[in-house]
């Protein structure tokens, strides 16, 4: 899709949004930019003689991976969370000013990006040139002289909140041999996604309450976590000590202690926000605790490491396990949560 064409698309999706008028133009032009700057991905290969080189290479367009644009979305609402708690530009000292950590500035950043994203999502719908050649100018070249602003009158447009919503949505985007369909489905794929990350910060009521209960329940085990938190720093220490391979013992030393931090973050800190991002966390570091004590047994031979793993399992089973974490772990990072006074503390 040519520039111009993005940015109508993407102006009449900001203003059916009825989005701030400040932030438009940084949408408008993040939704243009991938054409000019380019998105790069690292990607590893093995040479004729045998090693493992990376090199990096251009993001596909007509065709982008559904894991880089999730990807942006998710970055996209993490600097417009971020700026509702950065200080407005008027107020920021020197400091902030100089690294650009004012609201507005977090806003523009974050509107710029969520441009990229509905950009990818508009070239999505149309048949990429390395493809069909042919097929995809004749179809640039027809969706030119449609009208995105009449266009989007005519379109059924829903509204999405929920980051798994947002998710199913990018995945669902697939190309279109007809030129009012592919700006249909560019508009209603545009206005869905924009409309989450552009959503308000709170977590929905629902979703809210679910997470107040996980937080209440995490503070209920508070001292359990402490204790294994503790357990899972002590293990791989022991058999640093007792073990002949300083760096193959750090394997998991090393995600056992982060995942010791986060667990007493989880049990000391009295922010909700700051418990469920930790508790989000400890599964990948679960999981890499296990892999690493793995490796630990197989090249040094016993069974030391693997009480890590028994360890880090009981840990998963205790505390990370309830159905209402189940409901709401996807959607941590995608909202802000407010405690709730219990019937106790009214
Ligand atoms: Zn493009």
């Amino acid at each position: 899709m040519h520039g111009k064409l993005h940015r109508l698309i993407t102006q009449a999706v900001a203003n059916r949004l009825k989005l701030p008028e400040p932030i438009v133009p940084f949408l408008c032009e993040g939704s243009e930019a991938p054409d000019r700057f380019a998105d790069y991905e690292t990607k590893m290969y093995v040479t004729r003689s045998g090693r493992v080189r990376t090199r990096k290479v251009r993001v596909k367009h007509h065709g982008t991976p559904f894991r880089v644009i999730k990807r942006t979305a998710l970055k996209a609402r993490h600097l417009l969370l971020k700026a509702e708690d950065a200080p407005a530009r008027s107020e920021a000292n020197w400091f902030n000013k100089l690294l650009k950590h004012t609201r507005e500035d977090l806003q523009e950043r974050g509107s710029y990006l969520a441009g990229r994203v509905l950009h990818y999502l508009q070239d999505n719908v149309i048949i990429g040139p390395s493809v069909d050649k042919l097929a995809h100018d004749k179809l640039e070249r027809e969706c030119a002289n449609i009208d995105p602003a009449s266009c989007i009158e005519k379109t059924k447009l829903k509204r999405l909140v929920c980051k798994k919503e947002v998710y199913k949505e990018i995945e669902s985007v697939k190309t279109h041999n007809d030129p009012l369909e592919v700006m249909k489905r560019a508009i209603e794929h545009s206005y869905s996604v924009g409309s989450s990350i552009f959503s308000p910060s709170e977590a929905p009521p629902d979703l809210n309450k679910l997470g107040n209960e996980v937080y209440r329940n995490l503070k209920d085990k508070g001292k359990l976590i402490l204790f294994y938190s503790a357990i899972l720093l002590l293990v791989p220490i022991i058999l640093l000590i007792t073990t002949s391979s300083v760096i193959l013992s750090f394997l998991t030393l090393l995600p056992s202690t982060i995942l010791a931090a986060h667990g007493f973050v989880v049990a000391r800190s009295r922010n909700i926000n700051t418990v469920l991002r930790a508790t989000q966390r400890m599964p990948r570091w679960i999981i890499y605790v296990c892999v690493g004590s793995f490796l630990t047994d197989i090249f040094l031979g016993g069974v030391g490491a693997s009480i890590c793993i028994l360890l880090v399992i009981l840990f998963y089973f205790l505390f990370l396990r309830s159905p209402a974490w189940k409901r709401i772990k996807d959607e941590i990072d995608w909202f802000k949560w407010v405690l709730q006074p219990t019937r106790d503390s009214i």
